[in-house]
């Protein structure tokens, strides 16, 4: 059986590093708010070029609290729009409407899946404040013309950096091209904790001071509120892990990088579109894309290799949202990417010999 993810497998390589840490915590007595955190958010904050990072919850919450931080910065209005596109993670909406603003559904570049300026430029109006690029799979979204786009209309830019911690454009890490930029360590991303854990980064002091307050009860002393917040933040023994993973980040990446590279060169089935193989990409998700996507799924799964779909319902036809706008936006290649893509296995937890065991299979079958 050549699995999907194995977290266990590839936790279980830095074992030692990760009960030295959790040990480190639990002898030092503070949970929450203390020096693995604060160490953290340096290293992270460094690591993607970015002059402030804050720790909180989760991605969603880091997500969530930008927007609102925005907010109570006077920068964008309750009902202002956000122009996103449609085939994200749900936790990409949800933390638009969780904030009082309204998501404008775009359709993603079929060659790249993701945002491009001539969708976003198209989408925008006298509401627009923000664009939410997502880089989605590892693949950064274009930046530069993204930023070119937001200053000449004075928009705000919030990178979903969630599946691409290590992904770089020209040397300039994903984290640090939008005025923030939001980060999961949910357990299965290219950087994971063992359980919830997200961060903002942004070089941007009063965004990372008002994140950091709204995760926080909106208190910057104990018992003294200011702000309408909440309680997100990461915890001392996440962030200890964290610290210990981020160390084998890049050599994390430069395996990925590597099956991906062996797929792209080595798989031949007819039918079946690969992703481009381009340096900038952190590979979170290696993703193909073909017709016959269920059936070439069930083969897989016969001859024991698992796959998974990102993402089978997007987000504008989920229950959640079936009766708002977003339901009738109509989003053609969202939908089909929706029924035609398909996620290869890759990680660490895969050695030369599964890789080409997945290429081999998949090339013994007809589309
Ligand atoms: C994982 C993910 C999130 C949410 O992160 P959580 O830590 O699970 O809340 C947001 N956006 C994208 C694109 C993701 O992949």
């Amino acid at each position: 059986m050549i699995r999907f993810l194995d977290l266990h497998s590839i936790n279980a390589r830095q074992q030692g590093a990760i009960l030295a840490a959790i040990t480190r915590v639990l002898d030092s007595g503070q949970y929450l708010q203390g020096n693995e955190l604060a160490q953290f958010e340096i290293a992270f904050g460094r690591y993607c070029g970015a002059s402030h990072c804050v720790g909180v919850g989760s991605g969603l919450d880091a997500l969530s609290l930008t927007l609102q931080a925005w907010i109570q910065l006077g920068l964008v209005q309750p009902g202002d729009e956000v122009i996103v596109p449609g085939n994200t993670f749900i936790a990409t909406i949800l933390a638009i409407t969780h904030s009082a603003l309204r998501p404008v559904l775009v359709d993603p570049d079929p060659a790249t899946h993701n945002l491009g300026v001539e969708g976003i430029s198209g989408a925008i109006s006298g509401r627009t404040r923000v664009i939410l690029p997502v880089h989605l799979y590892g693949r950064m979204a274009d930046m530069d013309a993204i930023m070119t786009l937001s200053r000449k209309h004075d928009l705000l830019v919030l990178e979903d950096a969630a599946q691409a911690h290590g992904a770089k454009i020209n040397g300039r890490m994903a984290g640090n091209w939008g005025h923030a930029a939001a980060f999961s360590f949910y357990p299965a991303k290219n950087l994971g904790s063992l359980g919830d854990a997200g961060a903002v980064t942004t070089s941007d002091a009063s965004l990372a001071d008002m994140v950091r307050l709204l995760g926080n009860y909106g208190a910057r002393e104990k018992y003294k509120s200011s702000v309408s917040g909440c309680n997100s933040r990461m915890d001392e023994i996440q962030a200890a892990v964290l610290r210990e993973k981020l160390q084998s980040l890049d050599d994390e990446t430069a395996h990925r990088r590597k099956i991906a590279r062996i797929y792209g060169e080595s798989i031949t089935l007819p039918g079946l579109k690969l992703p481009e193989q381009i340096a900038s990409h952190a590979w979170h998700l290696y993703v193909v894309q073909c017709r016959d996507r269920d059936r070439l799924r069930a083969d897989l799964d016969s001859a024991g290799i698992e796959t998974m779909i990102h993402y089978p319902v997007p987000p504008h036809l989920q229950e959640v949202y079936a009766d708002s706008d977003l339901a009738n936006t109509g989003l053609a290649v969202t939908e089909q990417l929706s029924n035609e893509v398909m996620s290869l296995p890759i990680g660490s937890h895969l050695d030369d010999g599964d890789v080409h065991r997945v290429c081999r299979v998949l090339n013994s079958l007809a589309t």
